[in-house]
């Protein structure tokens, strides 16, 4: 067990990382940042910043050195100069790491343990992109393999999407792209699941995920009755995944509820923007719980503090309307503290619990 007191590095420096932080704070902990942004929001609120390249390995050594164990809020941090840091206690490991960095080897690893995703080829250039598109058929989409996030990285074909001169002029990373059949889905949810160090397993109520733009705007718990009845066949998805990863802290796995059950999107190892309404509507939040499975703490209770909690995501100027939301009683808000508005950048979020 980590006690209360010791340092736990966070590689990421953005909102998840400062929610992270903070329940580490609050739990006696304290946190050391390491991001390649000088100006990093999670470090606003951690006692030690690292600014440092992901590949900097004599930097990376110093902060393990520095850390009792380190967790990551970013998928795409490099793995090979992880795996080449020694005595680090990284938590998740390195595996779920690599795995959820590519959404070729995900998918793969979806279906290895049971998991149904849209159906899927790799696309290494135009003529491939062609022969993929003939054999999953229109409409579909086309995702970089890595780095993508927030509907970026993604060209969607046929039905009004990419005309096929816009396809023919895609220059395909060296890292390939995977094209996928549209799913006609009734609905989004995704499954957040905190895996214990002894490999106990606490799952939330799965939220209802409405996006706008390939970004997530709300999440909304309990989902709709659709959803609740495809929970129990996704939760038993994403155990099957997490011990197979031998997976320690908050796993989030997208599902879309179709008529034939879940299928599986994406997995992010990390907590995760659809738990954000944790914080205030459940009895421990999701940053509280990964910080405790870290750690090797016992979990946290997972359930529902209120009937109802609705999240929304404050992207680009709705964060401007902060005055407005502090005027609601039953506004919970975050502002993550990110000097420039951008269009299609969460700025925050506002959490409504319905206790009643
Ligand atoms: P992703 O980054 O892959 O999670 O995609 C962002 C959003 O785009 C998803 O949450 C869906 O709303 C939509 N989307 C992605 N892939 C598909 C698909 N194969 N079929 C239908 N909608 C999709």
């Amino acid at each position: 067990m980590i006690p209360p007191g010791s340092t736990i590095g966070i590689l990421g420096g953005g909102q998840l990382g400062k929610m992270l932080a903070t329940a580490a704070a609050q739990l006696g902990y304290r946190v050391e940042i390491y991001s390649p942004e000088p100006d990093s929001i999670a470090a606003d609120v951690a006692a030690h910043s690292t600014v440092a390249a992901w590949d900097d390995i004599e930097a990376l050594e110093r902060f393990a050195r520095e850390c009792s164990v380190v967790t990551y809020e970013f998928e795409n941090v490099p793995v090979a100069p992880l795996a080449a840091i020694k005595d680090m206690v990284l938590r998740p490991g390195l595996r779920a790491l690599e795995v959820a960095q590519d959404r070729l080897a995900e998918k793969r690893f979806a279906e290895d343990h049971g998991g149904r995703p849209a159906p899927f080829a790799p696309v290494a250039n135009a003529g491939e992109l062609e022969t993929a598109m003939k054999s999953i058929g229109t409409p579909g989409i086309l995702k970089t393999c890595r780095e993508g996030y927030d509907g970026k990285g993604q060209w969607r074909t046929g039905n009004g999407g990419a005309s096929d001169d816009d396809l023919a002029a895609i220059a395909f990373p060296e890292t390939g792209c995977i094209y996928e059949g549209f799913v006609e889905f009734e609905s989004e949810f995704s499954v957040i699941a905190c895996r214990a160090l002894d490999g106990s397993i606490a799952f939330y109520d799965s939220a209802e995920n409405d996006h706008e733009g390939g970004i997530l705007s709300r999440s909304t718990v309990p989902a709709s009755m659709a959803i609740v009845a495809q929970v129990e066949e996704a939760r038993e998805l994403t155990r099957q995944i997490a011990d197979a990863l031998d997976y320690v802290g908050v796993l989030t796995i997208e599902f879309f509820a179709t008529a034939n059950g879940p299928v599986f999107n994406e997995m992010a190892p990390r907590v995760h923007n659809s738990g954000h309404w944790t914080i205030e509507g459940a009895v421990t939040s999701q940053f509280e719980n990964h910080i405790r499975a870290i750690c090797g703490l016992p979990l946290g209770d997972t359930a529902l503090a209120g009937k109802r909690v609705v999240m929304d995501n404050l992207i680009g100027e709705a964060a401007d309307g902060w005055v407005e939301i502090l005027a609601d009683p039953q506004a919970a808000l975050h502002l993550y503290g990110k000097g420039q508005v951008r269009e299609g950048r969460k700025m925050g979020h506002v959490t409504r619990v319905e206790r009643t």
